[in-house]
């Protein structure tokens, strides 16, 4: 059987070198739950050799040409590209979702790499000359050292590569510690990596849980950690990291609302919120979990589109590129999300469609879930309160677009969110107004393109700069300026009491 290991100093390791015997974990497939392989867990020891490897390669590897490190970066593009189906494969067998669905989350990261490419452009600094007599001024931007990224099993292509590429492109050496429930990925495309040309130590992965995350988060050589995962830890990873000095962003979870406005396309508007609610199985941290109807009758059109689509969605193994949805990361996740539908029902939302039933013939065993519809959610719900993090979709039903507004601000969460209308004058004074990091005029899901920066308001993200585009390069590196005076031979300087300007 498979054992996922760590890749440490430009080696794959498969044992762990703590005195402790190495603790294992299984991976399952979710589609059958079948124990597929397994994931060593790091102990303390085995992530402080890590971060010793990153240590020592940084000096050499801050000092190479900005160019030479971004060469290694279009290399790794292309094996990216030939490797493709391959990666899908892997993302598939663990996180459960569709190929092609995968290949997606794939391109967004090849996108992302293709930005860092341009990294000496973004690396040239600012430069201003005769700031005063003789006086030229500049600023640069410099790596910060040993960098570590904590990722979730929901991207598991998509998410490392928003950190790790930039992270080095910039001269830090790094460290990345992937989902435990979806490792081989991760670790795959960082020895693509290591063939593209990246140097031993610049790039190390350890895989593991809380243990891994805590010797990160505490060891004096770590300088910056890139967190992506859900609130709570999040919260716990910015406070833990920064108490201790360090910079942190820390993205967490969400709640995205599409507001559906009466004058909407109805028929594109429903297509767009299939996909938004339903596609990955609901497990993105973009997903659209709940559709705010402005309007009976928008609302009662709403719900019967979306009944009748439903209908039509085909649910099954991932590796089948028929099926529009596939099962579940875990059977544990699983029965959190069927406890949370058991508790909308309880407090008075009006389950229409009912996916709890659903057999995929063949895979009786997989953690599948057919999708579900609620109508009639009021904002106090917990299913509306909470992150579900599945299949199901709230319907809400209120009278004016700024009452949905007020709703979508007053939650706790501020990640995406998307209106519905032919209206302009509508879609500007919500862009405008409404409390989220990254909103859509009919577009469902508007996780910003590479060259633009990812990430949420409220308790979606802790910390000021948001995720890849040129937010990235600011939070991988730190600001100096410089200040030289170069007075002509012979000119004596007399002393200047006063502090020095320009009058
Ligand atoms: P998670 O918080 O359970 O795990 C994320 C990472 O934290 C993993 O690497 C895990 O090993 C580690 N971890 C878990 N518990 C820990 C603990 N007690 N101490 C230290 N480390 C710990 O998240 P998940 O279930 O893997 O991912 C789903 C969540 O991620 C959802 O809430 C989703 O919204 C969120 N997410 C957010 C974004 C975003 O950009 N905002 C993107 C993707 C996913």
């Amino acid at each position: 059987m498979k054992v996922i290991g760590h890749l440490i100093n430009g080696k794959l390791t498969h044992s762990d070198t703590s005195p402790q015997q190495s603790r294992l974990q299984d991976l399952t497939n979710p589609s059958t739950n079948e124990v597929i392989g397994r994931v060593a867990l790091a102990s303390k020891a085995t992530v402080e050799e890590a971060i010793a490897a990153a240590e020592a390669a940084y000096p050499t590897w801050r000092n190479l040409p900005t160019a030479k490190r971004v060469r290694i970066m279009y290399r790794l593009r292309d094996l990216l590209e030939e490797n493709a189906d391959k990666i899908c494969e892997l993302i598939t067998q663990e996180h459960g979702k569709v190929l092609n669905d995968a290949m997606g989350e794939l391109q967004r990261g090849i996108e992302n790499i293709e930005y860092v490419c341009s990294a000496p452009e973004m690396l040239k600094g600012e430069h201003s000359k005769n700031v005063g007599p003789a006086i030229d001024s500049w600023s640069e931007f410099q790596p910060l050292g040993v960098c570590a990224g904590i990722t979730p099993f929901n991207f598991p292509a998509m998410v490392p590569l928003w950190m790790w590429p930039m992270a080095i492109a910039c001269g830090n050496t790094f460290i990345l510690k992937p989902s435990e429930r979806t490792p081989s990925c991760a670790l795959f495309i960082a020895e693509l990596g290591i063939e593209a040309g990246i140097p031993a130590g610049v790039l190390n992965v350890v895989n593991g849980d809380k243990e891994a995350v805590d010797t990160l988060l505490t060891d004096r050589r770590i300088q910056a950690a890139s967190f992506v995962g859900s609130t709570p830890i999040a919260e716990y990873v910015y406070t833990t990291g920064t108490a201790r000095g360090k910079r942190v962003q820390a993205f967490g979870g969400a709640k995205n609302h599409a507001i559906v406005m009466p004058d909407a396309d109805l028929d594109n508007a429903v297509a767009a919120l299939m996909g938004a609610a339903y596609g990955s199985c609901g497990e993105r941290c973009m997903a659209i979990s709940v559709a705010v109807a402005v309007g009976d009758d928008t609302a009662n059109t709403l719900v019967a589109k979306l009944q009748a689509q439903i209908a039509q969605l085909k649910v099954g193994d991932g590796m089948d590129n028929q099926n529009d949805m596939g099962p579940l990361v875990t059977k544990a996740h699983l029965n959190k999300v069927q406890g949370l539908i058991t508790a909308g029902i309880e407090e008075g939302a009006e389950l229409v469609v009912d996916g709890r039933n659903l057999k995929v013939p063949g895979y009786e065993n997989g953690n599948y879930l057919g999708a579900c519809l609620f109508d009639r959610v009021t904002a106090e719900m917990h299913i509306h309160s909470c992150e579900i993090f599945g299949p199901v979709l709230c319907v809400m039903r209120v009278d004016t677009m700024q009452e949905a507004m007020d709703i979508i601000n007053n939650h706790e969460y501020g990640n995406g969110t998307c209106l519905f209308t032919r209206d302009g004058e509508a879609a500007r004074y919500f862009s405008d107004n409404i409390k989220v990091g990254m909103v859509g005029i009919n577009v469902p899901l508007p996780v910003p393109v590479a060259h633009h920066s990812f990430g949420g308001w409220k308790r979606s993200l802790f910390g000021d700069l948001h995720a890849y585009g040129p937010d990235s390069v600011r939070f991988y590196t730190k600001r100096k300026t410089i200040t030289q005076r170069w007075p002509a031979s012979g000119v004596r300087e007399g002393i200047q009491f006063s502090f020095p300007s320009n009058s």
